[in-house]
C-alpha cells in the first residue's frame, strides 16, 4: 500500500485519537493539530508510548491565518497532505431562544469555517498531484436535527453542501469527498452530555449501546482506501441504526 501524507483535524480528541491511529496502522504519515501545547504533547507522548507516531502541529482551526500555517508546517516536515479528515468539532448547546451570538460564532466557526480553512490550503496540491481524499466528520444531528443543537446542527449539515460541491469540483482530479455522520460516540463530547439524558439516547439506540472510535476510524480508513476512488460525494451514516433514511 502506498504510504501518504495524512491530517486529522482534532486528532487529541476522542474520534480523532482512533482515526489518526487507524491511519497510522495502514501505513501513512499521520499529523494532527492542536492548540493547547501540554495537552498536546502528553497526548503525543501517550501515543508514542502505544507506539504511534503522530506529528503534532500548532493551529486553531476556526482561524483561517493559524491553519494556513499549520498546514505549511505539515508540508515542510512531511511532505504535501494527501489525506485530510476534518474532525475537529465543539459543541455549545442550548435552545436557539437562548443562544447567544458567541455560541452561534463559536460553534459555525470550528465546525464549519475550519473547514474552508484546512480544506483550502491543501486542494490545490492535490489537483496537481491527482490524488486526494477528504473527509468531513460531520453527525446524526446534522441529518435530523436535535434539540439545543441548532448552531451544532446548522453547521454539521453545511459540510453535506461543502462536501457534494467539492467532490464535483475535484472528481476529475482523483480526489474523493466525502462526509462520515457518526451518531452518538463514547466520547468525552458525549459523556459530558447528563447521564440521565445519555439513558434516553440510548434507549433510542436500535443496537442498545453508544458507538465506540474505533467504529468510525473503520470507515475513514474504507473511504481513504485505493479501491474507494469511485466513492465520492457520498454521506455514510454510522449510528446504530438511530436514524435511518434514504
Ligand atoms: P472530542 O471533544 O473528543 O474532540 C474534539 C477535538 O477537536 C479535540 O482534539 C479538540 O482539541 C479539537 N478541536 C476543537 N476545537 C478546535 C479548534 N478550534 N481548533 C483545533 N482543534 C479543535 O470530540 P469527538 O472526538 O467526540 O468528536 C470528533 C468529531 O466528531 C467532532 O466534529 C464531532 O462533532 C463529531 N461527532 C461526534 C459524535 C460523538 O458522539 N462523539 C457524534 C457525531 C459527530 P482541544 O483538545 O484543543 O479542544
Amino acid at each position: 500500500m502506498t504510504s501518504r501524507v495524512a491530517l486529522v483535524t482534532g486528532g487529541t480528541g476522542g474520534i480523532g485519537t482512533a482515526i489518526c491511529k487507524q491511519l497510522h496502522d495502514q501505513g501513512h504519515r499521520v499529523a494532527s493539530n492542536y492548540r493547547d501545547a501540554a495537552k498536546a504533547q502528553l497526548w503525543q507522548q501517550q501515543m508514542r508510548q502505544a507506539g504511534y507516531d503522530i506529528g503534532i502541529f500548532q493551529g486553531d482551526v476556526a482561524d483561517t491565518a493559524q491553519s494556513a500555517a499549520m498546514v505549511a508546517a505539515v508540508e515542510q516536515e512531511l511532505g504535501p497532505v494527501e489525506i485530510l479528515v476534518n474532525n475537529a468539532g465543539i459543541t455549545r448547546d442550548t435552545t436557539f431562544h437562548r443562544m447567544h451570538a458567541e455560541q452561534w460564532h463559536e460553534v459555525i466557526n470550528t465546525n464549519l469555517n475550519s473547514v474552508f480553512n484546512v480544506t483550502r490550503p491543501v486542494i490545490e496540491g492535490m489537483r496537481r498531484r491527482a490524488w486526494g481524499r477528504v473527509i468531513q466528520i460531520s453527525s446524526i444531528n446534522g441529518l435530523k436535527g436535535q434539540y439545543g443543537q441548532a448552531n451544532y446542527a446548522a453547521a454539521k449539515a453545511g459540510m453535506h453542501g461543502f462536501t457534494i460541491s467539492l467532490a464535483r469540483e475535484n472528481a476529475a482530479f482523483g480526489i474523493t469527498v466525502n462526509t462520515i455522520s457518526p451518531g452518538y460516540v463514547a466520547t468525552d463530547m458525549v459523556m459530558a452530555v447528563p447521564e440521565e439524558v445519555r439513558a434516553k439516547i440510548i434507549a433510542d439506540i436500535p443496537t442498545g449501546r453508544l458507538g465506540r472510535p474505533e467504529e468510525i476510524a473503520y470507515a475513514v480508513a474504507f473511504l481513504v482506501a485505493e479501491q474507494a476512488a469511485w466513492i465520492t460525494g457520498s454521506n455514510l451514516d454510522i449510528n446504530g441504526g438511530h436514524h435511518m433514511g434514504w
